[in-house]
């Protein structure tokens, strides 16, 4: 076996051989620098594979192969709908191979097999083909002007484009990078998370065999300080795609400064979800559940402050208790039965029992979990009891603070106004829910939440034809939907004169 290439046997038995290093201008290579992250399977601690991480050369690298093939005729002269018919054609191959990726996303990231296989995987492939989809409907318009004058547009792909990914969905978010990059017709360099570089490699082998030009897409496992940054700060770089935290989106976007890069950011959340005494209280409870614990509670939109009516105050908390003790099934990812696996590492793992710390010394009330999980992995893995806190105000750090775990903080509200004033309590605006059966107050109440998406009567929804985004420290711009594909595209604008005379 090569030292780029690793066999492994993944805890359901699938035999796996993964490459290991850079994929840079359609070439699996050594890094320069010689640093590598070591993957652990956060169900019991174990190292699972060693991969290559990017040096400030090998980024530099990577860019000079991406605008290499920008300018190249390779790409450029390809027709939109052989473009997207490359993207159709990668989106078959990852479907053909469908279980070897959710493998490595579950093994990596301690999600459960189940939700990687048929969330998503499903996910990833609909994203592309919606993307190759739109590649050949890409135009500008013709705009009358003033005497024999008219203008008329152009949209044009931004160019070379960094994409810095985040470890809770590693897949999907390269898939909700590069569909509309690809569409575009920009060249990308994707830098997944150090904390999940495995699946992404797998995904590499496609690229070529999908056909796709060298340098078209490029993958660098890194560390953020590190390619991360060269990344952010590189001159020829020319737009920059993150999702991540607030504190590192807003360290990108000084850094990306130095050239005045197009960016987007998708950042942090504390989303909050409403619950009116007029609502369908059984499914209030069920889709709040949904809401917070799914992917151990490890998604930005993550519906993380419940505020529900005084009056069924109470009877919710009952209620919802009783739901995460029959539902949030903790235990080994890779069984089927598993709605809840380990967090996605140690540092994570901390990170929320140091939340819990914090709620109970603020003087809010533990409901529910708030310890480590042991009856799995004999002691080991990263696994916690799902989190409830009830009694909680609204100057608590558990209500402020974005904990990225199965924590949720529940809290009463007297009436509509009191509602959409906590729900707007916070820096964040990413996604909120509002559940009420009376169809004037469920909009009112949705169109005064200061946030990128409302649910009414569910959440999490999220969907790839409709546009994914926040306001204020969530975010800018907006990924997927036609807005997610023309944040690749830049408008010009072409003036001709039809015979005006001087
Ligand atoms: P992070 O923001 O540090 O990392 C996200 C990505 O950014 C990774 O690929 C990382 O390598 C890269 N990165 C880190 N520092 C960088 C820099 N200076 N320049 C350029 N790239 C850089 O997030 P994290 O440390 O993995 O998680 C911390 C917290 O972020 C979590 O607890 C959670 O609150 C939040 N988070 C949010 C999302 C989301 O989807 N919005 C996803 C993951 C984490």
């Amino acid at each position: 076996m090569s030292d780029l290439k690793v066999n492994l046997t993944a805890p359901n038995g699938r035999k796996i051989t993964l490459p290991t290093g850079l994929y840079i201008n359609g070439e699996f290579v050594k890094a320069t620098g010689g640093q590598t992250i070591t993957s652990i399977n956060p169900t019991d601690e174990s190292e699972i594979a060693t991969v290559q991480a990017a040096s400030v050369e090998d980024v530099d690298k990577a860019v000079a192969a991406a605008r290499a093939a920008f300018n190249g005729s390779e790409w450029r002269d390809l027709t939109n709908t052989d473009r997207g018919g490359l993207m159709y054609k990668l989106a078959d191959l990852i479907e053909a191979e469908k279980e070897t990726l959710a493998t490595l996303e579950t093994w990596d990231n301690g999600k459960p097999y189940q939700v990687s296989l048929n969330e998503d995987l499903a996910e990833v492939t609909g994203t592309l083909r919606y993307y190759a989809g739109w590649a050949d409907k890409i135009h500008g318009s013709t705009i009358p002007t003033t005497g024999a004058k008219f203008a008329y547009t152009l949209k044009q792909p931004i160019g070379v484009c960094a994409q810095i990914i985040p470890w809770n969905y590693p897949l999907a978010m390269a898939a909700w990078k590069l569909g509309p990059a690809l569409a575009a017709g920009c060249c990308v360099v994707l830098k997944p998370a150090e904390q999940t570089p495995l699946s992404i490699l797998y995904f590499a082998q496609l690229i070529e065999k999908a056909g796709f030009p060298k340098g078209v897409i490029n993958v660098v496992n890194g560390y953020g300080k590190e390619a991360g940054h060269a990344l952010a700060s590189h001159l020829d770089v020319d737009k920059i795609a993150f999702t991540g935290s607030t504190v590192t989106g807003k360290q990108i976007m000084r850094t990306a400064a130095v050239n005045m890069k197009n960016i987007t950011l998708e950042t942090g959340g504390k989303s909050p979800l409403l619950v009116f005494d007029d609502a369908d209280f059984e499914q209030a409870a069920k889709w709040a559940h949904i809401g917070i614990m799914s992917n151990q509670g490890q998604i930005c939109t993550a519906t993380s402050r419940v505020l529900v009516q005084e009056s069924i105050y109470d009877k919710f908390v009952e209620e919802f208790k009783k739901i995460v003790a029959s539902t949030s099934i903790v235990g080994d990812p890779f069984k089927d039965d598993t709605f809840q696996g380990p967090q996605v590492t140690k540092a994570q793992y901390e990170r929320v029992l140091g939340f819990v710390e914090s709620g109970k010394s603020e003087g809010a009330t533990l409901a529910h979990g708030g310890v480590p999980y042991t009856k799995v992995g004999e002691g080991k893995g990263y696994f916690i009891e799902p989190t409830v806190f009830t009694d909680v105000k609204s100057s608590m750090t558990i209500f402020r603070e974005e904990v990225f775990g199965p924590f949720v903080v529940l809290v009463s509200f007297k009436d509509e106004a009191e509602a959409i004033k906590l729900a707007n309590d916070t820096t964040y605006g990413l996604g909120s829910a509002v559940f009420s059966q009376n169809i004037e107050r469920a909009h009112r109440v949705a169109s005064k939440i200061e946030a990128g998406m409302v649910w009414i009567n569910s959440s999490q929804d999220s969907d790839f034809r409709v546009p994914f985004g926040g306001v204020k420290n969530s975010g800018i711009g907006r990924e997927l939907g036609e807005a997610g594909l023309h944040s690749y595209l830049q408008e010009k604008a072409v003036h001709v004169n039809m015979g005006t005379k001087l």
